[in-house]
């Protein structure tokens, strides 16, 4: 399995994504996810120009629509009108092939190509539909909110802003996880922002921390070599997420930075582990059976994070990590509180790969943020 994310398998043209369930279904309508990916291809089949971003921002907006478009009377308004005649055509089909052969015939110029950077991403409507399906665990009872940003490093707001919205959506704790002021965030925090927060975290619990208990966590750089940019000293009271923001476009093997980073003192958490973006990087390659046992032998938490245009991990990769026994962080990676919400679509990506509720700390009281890790250093 890992094998294919060493060498991704190329599809041909045409190659729009086809619903695995579609054969049961026969008078079923194309998903949006298809419709989208459909509008990709036929985007990046035009030459630069008005015609690509036409069909680019009919994708988005069809990607993004939270309710499939089958049966809709109305298309969503996000889509520009110039797409709206081929939308229905494509919306018209009633199987993969159709779809296929309508993309096609109205390909421009370049040759249709499915992207590794657009696959084993949730559609906005398959995250609506994931959430109220049997069997996905409830966003309500969701305790923790983990790794969100404060303006102390790229966020939009202050930390008790932060933590009035995690409160307002039901947390009972929360994880604030500013950045580190690494190669990659020349904003993060330094030694002095640090204790600045420690400080402000503990006036919030001493204020309101029956109400919210605010953890203090850092989202810390991991350097070429899988050491960390952060010195072993500035650990201690803080939950460590490791995280990669350089070299993700490189195509080399990276199983040894990660494993590398895992096993440094102190961390907790490794965070959005592929470092991928939606339709623009695949992220990085590794040997993810491998990354997994170390992170379940080191007792180091598997992120998925929920912010939309990451969705990392992807499903697949779930449920790879769920076979190494890993136990699982969900992340909003908010930046401004309304992005809070973008734990539920951890929760979605969680349901679609198998990882049950009971590995997944957020569903947990605060006491067992660190169970099993009597090395960290917690206040
Ligand atoms: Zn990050
Ligand atoms: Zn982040």
């Amino acid at each position: 399995m890992a094998k294919r994310y060493h060498g991704r398998v190329r599809r041909e043209a045409p190659c729009v994504r086809r619903a695995p369930d579609r054969m049961h279904y026969p008078g079923r309508v194309v998903r949006n996810a298809e419709l989208a990916e459909a509008l990709f291809q036929l985007a990046e089949s035009h030459p630069p120009g008005e015609l690509r971003l036409v069909f680019l921002r009919a994708a988005y907006a069809v990607f993004d629509h939270p309710r499939e478009l089958d049966g809709a009377r109305r298309l969503p308004d996000t889509v520009p009108l110039e797409a709206l005649p081929t939308l229905s055509m494509l919306r018209g089909c009633r199987t993969g092939d159709a779809l296929a052969a309508a993309t096609q015939r109205l390909a421009g110029p370049h040759r249709l190509h499915a992207s590794p950077a657009r696959e084993g991403f949730l559609s906005a409507a398959e995250v609506e539909a994931g959430l109220a399906s049997a069997g996905t665990p409830d966003v309500g009872r969701l305790r923790g909110a983990v790794h969100w940003h404060t303006r102390a490093s790229d966020g939009a707001v202050a930390l008790e802003t932060m933590a009035r919205a995690c409160q307002r959506r039901g947390a009972a704790w929360a994880v604030v996880a500013d950045h580190t002021r690494g190669l990659a965030c020349v904003n993060g925090l330094d030694a002095e922002g640090i204790e600045l927060q420690r400080r402000a975290v503990e006036t919030w619990n001493r204020r309101h921390g029956d109400e919210l208990r605010l953890v203090q966590g850092l989202e810390a750089e991991i350097l070429d070599d899988g050491r960390l940019d952060l010195p072993r000293s500035a650990r201690s009271g803080v939950l460590v997420l490791a995280a990669v923001h350089t070299g993700l476009a490189e195509r080399r093997d990276q199983t040894g930075r990660l494993v590398r980073a895992i096993e440094e003192p102190g961390v907790w958490a490794l965070a959005h582990p592929q470092g991928r973006l939606f339709a623009r990087r695949p992220g990085i390659r590794a040997n993810w059976e491998v990354v997994f046992a170390a992170a379940a032998a080191a007792g180091v938490l598997v992120e998925i994070n929920g912010f939309p245009r990451r969705q990392d991990l992807d499903p697949t990769l779930i449920g790879l990590a769920r076979a190494a026994a890993c136990r699982f962080v969900l992340a909003s990676d908010a930046h401004h509180p309304r992005h809070l919400a973008f734990d539920a679509t951890a929760v979605a990506l969680a349901a679609r790969g198998g990882a049950a509720e009971a590995a997944i700390v957020n569903f947990e009281p605060l006491d067992h943020l660190a169970s099993g890790r009597p090395d960290l250093d917690l206040p």
